[in-house]
């Protein structure tokens, strides 16, 4: 068959479109908004080799859950330029809402339901409301995952750092240490033990928490990790940058250890970790000022969603560190498997959308506020020299990314309704 075009990879690298199932577009949060919206978000993802991302459509208290997704729906419709799904936050569950999840995951196509055990009196669950969710999602075939931190521990630093007049952003870091993390991650795992369903944790930072996930793996419990691409190449020496400069890594968990880097690149390697994300949610430095004078306000998040491939590649797969089918496996089969848009999305192959990325693994640049596609005034990696370059991007079939520009109009990424999430990849 006669093709319209030929494009030259030689010497090239040929992947399958990158899925960042962790990121967050024109989320309200603190007071304000992320800063990347659908446009200028999925642009950037389509820049870095990223053709999906997954959102989080966050239910707020009292709503049903059915109304988030329309809000989302709002933002998203008619704006993205890549490919996207939503994760549903469940952050009330109640008798209302839980016959919802069925006709979520049947109808809609939603079939990955994230939860919080942090920011109480907000977004947070008790363990009760995690249990009965967790066995609803299990009957109807979903998939539960968490932000497994201890909200009650966290709150309780923070109120003591503040009492004590300690509120540079230095403080954020300390106010929720590893054990907050661990304690969470171990509870979750229980509760999914004791319910079956299938489980994933979110930005996973720290040893502490991944030897919970070793431990379970001793009774053959399965769970699924996500890393982020700054957890592995990131550490808390950042937050002691003079004046406020730490804010701009101000996350949630924070970055970790060296020690903990090193953790979570063996746990890839040793199949712990199966995903490495971003958490995407950028703030300008005016935004993060709001927190200028108390730690607690400024808006947790900081932009990566364009970095994630060519980091990985650069840092990852150059350095030894990781395998050239571990980094594939990691941006893109493994979350297309996990939350069920394989064989359509994360891989190469007759019948899939074909969402392709051609890499120069050759080319040397330097990322930078000046140059990344984030509508954002700082990198958290400015200056940092990476070597190999996302060339080409097709989504679909259509050259998306050529020659440093995009090449498919405001509006061409589409909702991705998604089947079972799996249980094995
Ligand atoms: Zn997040």
């Amino acid at each position: 068959m006669a093709a319209d075009r030929t494009i030259d990879a030689n010497g090239k690298y040929v992947f399958p479109g990158g899925v960042d199932p962790h990121v967050h577009l024109d989320l309200p949060f603190m007071g304000t908004f992320s800063s990347d919206n659908y446009e200028t978000g999925t642009r950037a993802a389509l820049f870095g080799g990223t053709t999906t991302v997954i959102d989080f459509a966050i239910q707020v208290q009292g709503n049903s859950l059915y109304s988030a997704v329309e809000e989302w729906n709002k933002k998203s419709e008619g704006n993205a330029y890549g490919d996207y799904s939503y994760h549903l936050a469940v952050t009330d569950f109640n008798p209302k809402t839980r016959p919802e999840v069925k006709n979520l995951i049947e109808k809609e196509g939603i079939t990955s339901f994230k939860t919080f055990m942090a920011y109480k009196g907000a977004l947070m669950i008790d363990d009760g409301q995690m249990v009965g969710l967790m066995r609803e999602v299990k009957e109807h075939g979903g998939m539960v995952t968490v932000h497994a931190t201890n909200g009650d521990m966290i709150d309780h630093l923070v109120a003591k750092h503040k009492a004590e007049g300690k509120l540079a952003p230095l403080y954020h870091y300390l106010s929720q240490p590893e054990i907050t993390e661990a304690e969470a991650s171990g509870r979750f795992i229980d509760m999914a033990y004791y319910t079956d369903v299938p489980a994933y944790i979110v930005h996973l930072t720290c040893e502490g928490a991944l030897n919970k996930v070793r431990d379970a793996a001793r009774r053959n419990q399965k769970v699924f990790v996500e890393t982020c691409v700054q957890y592995l190449l990131l550490d808390a020496s950042l937050y002691e940058r003079e004046g406020f400069e730490g804010a701009k890594w101000v996350m949630s968990p924070p970055l970790r250890k060296k020690k903990d880097r090193e953790t979570l690149w063996a746990g890839l390697n040793q199949g712990l970790v199966n995903v490495v994300g971003t958490d995407h949610c950028p703030f300008f430095m005016k935004q993060k000022r709001m927190g200028e004078d108390d730690f607690s306000k400024i808006p947790n998040g900081h932009p990566a969603i364009e970095h994630r491939l060519e980091l990985l590649f650069s840092e990852g797969v150059r350095k030894g560190r990781i395998s050239m089918n571990k980094l594939v496996e990691v941006t893109a089969a493994n979350p297309a498997k996990i939350f069920g848009m394989f064989p359509k999305k994360g891989t190469i192959a007759v019948g899939s959308d074909a969402d392709i990325v051609i890499f120069d693994p050759e080319t040397t640049h330097t990322l930078s506020a000046r140059t990344h596609h984030h509508n954002c005034d700082y990198s958290g990696y400015e200056g940092w020299e990476v070597t190999g370059k996302c060339r080409t991007v097709l989504l679909r079939g259509r050259v998306a990314i050529e020659n440093n520009d995009i090449h498919i109009p405001k509006g061409y990424g589409r909702f991705i309704r998604r089947s079972h999430c799996s249980k094995v990849v």
